[in-house]
């Protein structure tokens, strides 16, 4: 374990000509503290979390003092929003401080997200408030607790710097962490300026830090359009299986390599809702749950155009080769889809009638606006005297539920593994705990109201394990209190 200043900066991303982004420094927050440290995090880049005690922690990691090998500056990017094209967008409040590497050969951006004001503002004061922060730092570490491909959040930093939102609140800094923040709108930003040579610079770049076996191929670009096409679609597939609604899936928060980016007025489901809108100014629900998938062929589509320069010198032929594998999107969504709810439902060997099985509970748990994790973690215990009663309890039309669980019963039978053994299988893929908007609230209120930042760390340790028992904590594996249904994600951040 490291040291700060033995960290290893390799900084491939300002190597890059100045087109690709705008040098900047933070500008310290007042009265900057640190709120939350995430150990698990540190040990990606090989930090000693003993670090973040040192009295220079905060000024360090939030960009103030500069170790050697920093090389701070916002990217640029441009991106479809809510499908209209945006020429410049942006890093407008991030600063990528640098690019770790790690004797193991790992790569990490440090990016601080509130660090002040950068070319691409826009007119916004380039801050982030605790709020939105403490929401980002918890639902990123709770999906990769999940399993699911994320940014990761190092530390949050806290401040009296006061932020002018609807109301007064006050500003933090994230320091998130991913291998890449490079983005679906970075290569738009080169393909609608026409910067074809710059282009494939980006391209090049990716392929050399991401997918250096794709050099060996004949057609790499055409290997990493059809790779982000691959992992944004099973990307999706996770997030619908567990529930998950980002919120604002414009092409400047997609992710290059599939990861989920930019935590926003995101929301898990607790009743399911199909048509669920987690993001209150998305009044046309061009992001509700059940668009995702197709939102998300929209945006590797989106990408597909970007790269088309790249994919032939031949403009009918480039077309194409990118309806070639964009073709795949759907199959590789429907795929890994279809694996994960068999896997929920603890069917393993693939029957005909999986699917409509499947369908047909949702639709009952849609009409019946039942809680979609209690269910499948309900459906994961082992049949006992409490089994049948504790899952028709979470319907309004019990008969119907029973006729699917008499199918649901019989299809068990033909599988070959016993009930306890399915059970725990089944309670490894079904979390106990999802980060439910309810619970990020508490632990916004405490931090706000009380300065009390204990339950950040409660959510954070819990969610690291969500598919486990943490008996003392058993209040969240319940439906939501009442109140939670008043709460508003608005989307300032
Ligand atoms: P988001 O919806 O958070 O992904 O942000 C969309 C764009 O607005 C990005 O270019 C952000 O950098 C920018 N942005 C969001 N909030 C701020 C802010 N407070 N100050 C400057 N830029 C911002
Ligand atoms: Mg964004």
């Amino acid at each position: 374990m490291k040291k700060l200043e033995e960290l290893k900066f390799e900084n491939s991303y300002s190597r890059l000509p100045e087109i690709f982004y705008s040098r900047h420094t933070t500008i310290p927050l007042s009265k900057q503290h640190l709120i939350s440290f995430n150990a698990d995090a540190a040990e990606l880049i090989e930090l000693d979390p003993e670090e973040s005690k040192r009295e220079d922690f905060v000024e360090i990691i939030s960009g103030a003092i500069h170790l050697d090998g920093f090389d701070p500056l916002a990217m640029c990017y441009a991106g479809h929003q809510f499908g209209q094209y945006v020429p410049r967008l942006g890093d407008g409040r991030a600063i990528l401080l640098g690019e770790v590497k790690t004797d193991s050969g790992e790569k990490w951006d440090l990016q601080v997200k509130g660090g002040g004001p950068t070319l691409y503002s826009r007119g916004s004061d380039g801050r982030a408030v605790l709020r939105s922060t403490i929401r980002e730092y918890l639902c990123s570490e709770a999906m990769h607790g999940l399993g699911i491909p994320t940014t990761r959040a190092l530390c949050i930093l806290g401040s009296d710097h006061e932020v002018y939102r609807e109301q007064i609140e006050t500003g933090a800094m994230l320091l998130r962490m991913a291998p890449s923040h490079v983005r679906f709108g970075s290569f738009e930003y080169m393909y609608y300026n026409q910067h074809f040579d710059e282009l494939r610079q980006l391209a090049d770049h990716v392929i050399a830090q991401h997918h250096p076996d794709f050099t060996k191929l004949d057609e790499p670009y055409l290997a990493l359009l059809g790779d982000a096409i691959k992992s944004t679609a099973e990307l999706i597939a996770q997030w619908q299986a567990v529930g998950f609604a980002h919120g604002v899936m414009n092409t400047d928060n997609m992710s290059i390599l599939g990861l989920t980016l930019d935590y926003g007025p995101y929301g898990f489901l607790d009743q399911y809702n199909r048509d669920f809108i987690c993001n209150h100014s998305d009044h046309q629900g061009r992001y509700a749950f059940d668009q995702q998938p197709d939102i998300g062929l929209f945006n590797v589509s989106c990408l597909a155009q970007a790269l088309l320069p790249l994919l032939d010198d031949d403009p009918d032929r480039a077309v194409a080769k990118a309806k070639s594998v964009l073709e795949k999107y759907r199959r590789y969504y429907v795929e890994r889809y279809s694996a994960l709810m068999r896997e929920k439902l603890g069917l393993y060997v693939e029957r005909k009638g999986d699917q409509a099985l499947c369908s047909e509970l949702l639709a009952l748990m849609h009409d019946n606006q039942v809680d979609y994790t209690l269910l499948f973690r309900r459906l994961s215990q082992l049949p006992g005297d409490d089994y049948k009663n504790s899952l028709r309890d979470l319907f309004i039309q019990r008969e119907a539920f029973d006729g699917w669980l008499e199918k649901y019963e019989q299809r068990i039978a033909e599988e070959n593994v016993d009930a306890t053994e399915r059970s725990r299988r089944m309670r490894q893929v079904n979390p106990k705990y999802i980060l439910r908007n309810y619970m990020v609230e508490i632990a916004i209120r405490k931090a706000s109201d009380e300065q009390d930042y204990s339950e950040i760390d409660v959510l954070l340790e819990l969610l690291k394990t969500p598919y486990d028992e943490h008996a003392p904590l058993e209040h969240y594996a319940s439906h939501p209190p009442e109140w939670a249904q008043q709460i508003s994600v608005s989307c300032s951040s």
